[in-house]
């Protein structure tokens, strides 16, 4: 067999294996990291701005955008004030089915 023909036929039995799919508990650690490493780097983009620009928030972010605080709350990463994050990077089914949320997505989808 040549090594084309090899790499065919590999392809075509892994065509054949459900794709695996990264664990709920990971995807929510990996997002919780990078946000914090985004953090880091200067302060995240104001929450209502970004209710404003279209994009959707969870439950919590959206509290945070109607609650009268300073900018500077507002704008802190707003993965740690998700009740979900805890839950999300715990359990590989997390009971979290609000809209708008990264950690929910992570273990409905
Ligand atoms: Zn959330």
């Amino acid at each position: 067999m040549s090594d084309d023909q090899w790499f065919e036929h590999l392809v075509d039995t892994m065509g054949q294996v459900a794709p695996e799919r990264a664990p709920a508990r990971l995807k929510s650690k990996v997002y919780s990291a990078l946000v914090a490493r985004m953090a880091e780097s200067g302060p995240l983009l104001d929450l209502a701005e970004t209710k404003k620009a279209g994009a959707s928030l969870c439950v919590f972010e959206n509290a945070l955008t109607v609650v009268p605080l300073g900018t500077n709350i507002r704008s802190m990463n707003p993965c740690r004030i998700c009740h979900a994050r805890v839950m999300g990077e715990r359990m590989e089914h997390a009971p979290v089915f609000w809209p708008g949320c990264p950690y929910a997505d992570f273990h409905h989808h």
